[in-house]
């Protein structure tokens, strides 16, 4: 098969505890990259199936950091690339969900739809990112799957359509039958063995002596309701991100993943064309361009360096050739790329779209940059949202301030918050979405950077990017708010409001004023 049509570049997604580690698992079991099935909790496996490089998740259980596990797969090429599952690392994931083609979304049987899936799938319907959902933990007792269907089709506002049904949950899960493949698939809560499957006509009454009177009728019922409801299945209508195909299974027992991944690999999209300010990049172009959605620091603590993840989008990337950094317009070269197996990275050679090649970076990357054979384009679409929580961050050993200075600017390329400089009073103000952020910033500053920082607090209820056509009520509105101004890395103007009711003020005060909640507009 064609290299690039081969390959299936996606992220798992959930809220945290759905299972999206337990599935991310037995997937890379499936893929051939890990040889036992074992309990989570199981120290090896967890270390296999999520990232851990920095110390600091290391010593919290949590993922921080992404990391990408490939596999072959059947014909495929299979690549994972992990998400922070702690939502203080929610901003983490909306990058990572940029580099990918499609998402699977796992949902907790009995939890249903939570926050974080919520938020996960605006940026996937922000950006028409194909999903499927797998509703796990079915040997649970959860909700009604119609009900659950109709929960997802309302809290993540999309169309559904079943592709296996279960036979009922908890105790008395009996298995699924595979609307898409037309088969039953036998449930042995076994966590180590592959289950049964078996042909059966619906309508015969071999259906009865798998599964019993009642439920067999119960099934009928449900499909006939199921085709009722729904409109079969039509892969393009999924394509296009208006309909996601729902799985039901149970990760921990390994069953449903399979036949998730098989129709996974068949009706996922290969690479798509990325949009850059310019013009639309296709992944068939002769010539390598790619971007960089992802810096993480210290992989191995005895080497200080940090490895930027560059999404290859078009071409093919190839070792030692010469390619140019579009926001430094320099020519660089890498000598030793690596790609990303569960276990171990390895250098490579060449890499294709869809591909994720970590590249050794002193700091000469951002989030966001460009690398091509020599044209001059930027990929778009790495917004970096409002952050929630804020605080003037200090420096608290005046002996290191160039330390202290350097580290926030790394950190700060690396995506890990966001940092406004009040223009007012010159003090510099991170912003981030949890308070875990800011607990990292200062253990890596310290860790890193050998400097200390301590944090105040500065009441502020949002930051929002301000723009407008009208020149003198801009200006009008700066001096209103002198106090409340800042900018951002990149110069832009921000207003800092302090509470919900000064930005409503402001916006109805001043109506020929944008008020971003995203960076990029
Ligand atoms: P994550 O936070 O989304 O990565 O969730 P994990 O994969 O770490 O799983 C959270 C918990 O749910 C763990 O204790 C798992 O053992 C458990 N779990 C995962 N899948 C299943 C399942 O299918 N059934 C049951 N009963 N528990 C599961």
């Amino acid at each position: 098969m064609n290299e690039i049509e081969r390959r299936r570049t996606f992220a798992i997604i959930s809220h945290p505890d759905a299972g999206k580690t337990t599935l991310t698992e037995k997937l890379l079991l499936f893929g051939g990259q890990i040889q036992v099935a074992g309990a989570v909790k199981n120290n090896k496996i967890k270390k296999t199936a999520t990232s851990d490089w920095m110390e600091i998740e290391k010593q919290r259980g949590i993922s921080v950091t992404t990391s990408v596990m490939e596999f072959d797969y059947k014909d495929y090429k299979v690549n994972i690339l992990d998400t922070p599952g702690h939502q203080d690392f929610a901003e983490d994931t909306f990058r990572t969900l940029t580099a990918v083609d499609s998402a699977i979304i796992v949902v907790d049987s009995a939890k249903g739809v939570e926050a974080q899936t919520r938020k996960l799938m605006t940026v996937c319907r922000m950006r028409k990112t194909p999903v499927i959902i797998f509703i796990n933990k079915m040997d649970r007792e959860g909700k009604d799957p119609f009900d659950l269907l109709d929960e997802l089709e309302q809290e993540l506002q999309i169309k559904v359509r079943p592709l296996s049904w279960p036979i009922n949950q908890g105790q008395r899960f009996k298995g699924v039958y595979n609307i898409y493949e037309q088969r039953l698939d036998l449930f042995t809560p076994d966590k180590q063995k592959v289950t049964e499957k078996v042909e059966v006509d619906i309508h015969s009454d071999a259906l009865e002596a798998h599964v019993g009177q009642a439920d067999a009728d119960k099934l009928r019922t449900d499909l006939e309701l199921v085709d009722g409801v729904y409109p079969e299945f039509d892969v393009q209508t999924y394509l296009e991100a208006e309909v996601a195909p729902v799985f039901f299974g149970s990760a921990l027992n390994n069953f449903g993943v399979k036949e998730l991944l098989d129709c996974f690999v068949q009706i996922a999209p290969s690479p798509r064309p990325t949009l850059a300010e310019e013009r639309t990049v296709r992944p068939e172009e002769p010539k390598f361009s790619g971007f960089i959605f992802k810096i993480t620091a210290n992989i191995d603590p005895n080497h200080r360096s940090c490895i930027a993840f560059c999404k290859v989008c078009s071409g093919k990337f190839v070792r030692n050739a010469p390619y140019l950094h579009v926001r430094q317009n320099k020519t660089l070269r890498f000598s030793s790329p690596t790609q990303f197996m569960a276990q171990k990275k390895s250098t490579i050679d060449e890499a294709w779209p869809g591909d994720i090649v970590g590249l050794p970076d002193n700091g000469i990357f951002k989030i966001g940059d460009t690398l091509t054979e020599g044209e001059m384009i930027h990929f778009r679409g790495l917004p970096s949202f409002s952050p929630e929580m804020f605080k003037y961050i200090e420096n608290a050993d005046p002996m290191k301030t160039k330390q202290l200075n350097k580290g926030i600017e790394q950190l700060m390329d690396e995506g890990v918050a966001q940092l406004f400089v009040n223009q007012f009073n010159g003090r510099k103000i991170i912003g981030t979405v949890g308070q875990l952020q800011f607990e990292v910033i200062q253990y890596r500053l310290e860790n890193e950077y050998n400097a200390k920082c301590r944090w105040e607090p500065v009441s502020l209820y949002k930051a929002c990017w301000i723009e407008s056509d009208d020149e003198a009520q801009l200006e009008a509105f700066k001096k209103r708010k002198y106090q409340f101004m800042a900018k951002d890395r990149e110069g832009r103007d921000v207003f800092l409001a302090d509470s919900n009711y000064v930005l409503q003020m402001a916006q109805n005060d001043f109506e020929h004023i944008k008020f971003h909640f995203t960076s990029e507009f």
